[in-house]
């Protein structure tokens, strides 16, 4: 069964459930009808974009489509509680249900992953590892990450975001066939003996051996720090090896793959008793305090709950059948982009992601994608090895194959997910680095398919795929 018809079905419940009646359920139900009475301008904006949604072809690796529970959630009454500290320990009065709902995200997130610790609080993974930074490092301390061009993150040590200014920072690579270069990683790590080593990416199709990245890290005393953003829900389903007992502490958004809200969170599995750089105060304890006071005031309440539906909803067989068809899938696209011509980096992919040369069809990364919009389906430019374009213009395409696989689709549509996309990509002609020419009849045409496929294949915010005799008044 597809987790479509599963959460269908679960839907179906709770829509004929007298627990509708309940205080917060009204409390949207008003905000909604108020906000369409006084502001029509912003609900109709709103509106559009569930619409767009719905309608368009989604393969934004870093993305994926939150439940409509999860959703709910993220807009309670909880958000009005103002409540700096942790449960048990707030500087405010009044937290005692925030109290509760905190606590149970952080056993849901501990038992979804495995973990000994886990913070809930960090507004997003890029506040979540600067946190990490922090408690580990003092400023011109040495950090050794994957570099931007190569997959990295901003936090990881690029020169643009503080993590490269604060941090004596430098990069490790990829090797010819695109893959972590490790045997450049030891000889870095050994020059340098970094404070803290980072292993994980924004753009890399292949597992990442963490087992390897702690070798080398307690071979120069370094923490290792795994940064699971956009594979923890493959992690959390179990289909890509878990960092949570190897690494010293691991990190993730909270919306990407695990279809929860936007934010972060931070775990650590049995070295969170492991003193810090201090030599006593154990690692679990320096993070509390990085997140709280150092890097952050009060925690946002009602995302928290949101998180703490969204862990509930990766620990259902549901979600690992979602998982399974997300590695089907990206492995079907690459095998079908590859017998297109298409040259896939490193020649497929262990995970949701499929990174392609764009320069192959004459295109680069920025037109591709801009055509591929026009005609309703997403996917963002991306550098490759070796990339000779500025960041704002690359010559590769990262595509992602979360939101496809929680439309239920399989590799049987991936054929013509593949097809749609050589159609667009075939069809645009290259007039500048940032400019293309495509016919508008080519457009109108796939739009209209693209239409059709997302049609046959609704997400769980298509209200449409509701049954009717199942939508009662207000509704
Ligand atoms: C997306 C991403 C982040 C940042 O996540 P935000 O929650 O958007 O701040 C951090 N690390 C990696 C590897 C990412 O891909």
């Amino acid at each position: 069964m597809t987790h479509q018809s599963l959460a269908g079905e679960a839907r179906s419940t709770s829509h004929g459930d007298s627990s509708w009646t309940g205080q917060q359920a009204e409390l949207l139900r008003i905000g909604i009808g108020s906000l369409h009475e006084t502001d029509p301008e912003l609900a109709a904006m709103l509106d559009a974009e569930v619409s767009q949604q719905n309608s368009t072809l989604a393969m934004i690796a870093s993305a994926s489509i939150a439940d409509p529970s999860v959703l709910a959630v993220g807009g309670a009454a909880l958000s009005n509680v103002t409540a700096e500290g942790y449960p048990g320990a707030r500087y405010h009065p009044g937290a005692q249900q925030f109290d509760r709902v905190e606590n149970l995200a952080v056993e849901r997130a501990k038992r979804l992953f495995g973990a000994r610790y886990a913070n809930v609080q960090a507004h997003s993974c890029s506040s979540a590892n600067l946190a990490v930074l922090s408690a580990l490092m003092r400023p011109g301390d040495t950090l050794l990450g994957l570099d931007l061009d190569s997959g990295g993150h901003l936090t990881h040590g690029s020169r643009a975001s503080v993590s490269g200014r604060h941090y004596n920072a430098v990069s490790y690579g990829l090797d010819e066939s695109g893959r972590i270069d490790f045997a450049r990683l030891e000889e870095l790590a050994l020059e340098h003996r970094p404070r803290v080593l980072i292993a994980g990416a924004s753009a890399y199709p292949r597992t990442v051996d963490f087992a390897r990245f702690r070798a080398i890290a307690d071979s120069v005393g370094a923490y290792l720090l795994a940064d699971i953003s956009h594979i923890a829900g493959l992690v959390a389903a179990g289909l890509h090896p878990s960092p949570i007992d190897v690494a010293h502490i691991t990190t993730t958004s909270t919306y990407k793959q695990l279809g929860g809200p936007r934010g972060g969170l931070i775990l650590s599995g049995v070295e969170y008793t492991t003193p810090g750089p201090d030599g006593r105060t154990p690692l679990s304890r320096l993070i509390q305090r990085a997140v709280f006071p150092q890097s952050q005031g009060t925690p946002s309440p009602a995302s928290i709950a949101a998180k703490a539906r969204a862990f509930a909803m990766a620990a259902e067989p549901a979600f690992r059948e979602t998982a399974r068809l997300i590695l089907l899938n990206a492995q079907a696209l690459a095998a079908e982009l590859s017998a297109l011509g298409y040259r896939v980096l490193t020649g497929g992919t262990d995970n949701h992601m499929v990174l392609i040369d764009t320069t192959g069809v004459g295109l680069t990364g920025v037109t591709a994608e801009r055509a591929l919009e026009e005609c309703g389906i997403l996917a963002n430019r991306n550098r490759i090895p070796g990339d000779t374009k500025p960041p704002l213009v690359t010559s590769g395409l990262r595509l992602g194959t979360n939101i496809l696989a929680q439309r239920a689709m399989g590799p049987v549509e991936m054929r013509e997910c593949a097809q749609l996309l050589h159609t667009v990509l075939s069809g645009t002609r290259l007039q500048s680095d940032t400019d293309y020419l495509i016919d508008p009849a080519l457009v109108a045409t796939v739009r209209e398919e693209v239409r059709w496929l997302c049609a046959r294949h609704p997400l769980s915010i298509d209200t449409a795929r509701v049954p009717v005799s199942l939508i009662g008044v207000g509704a």
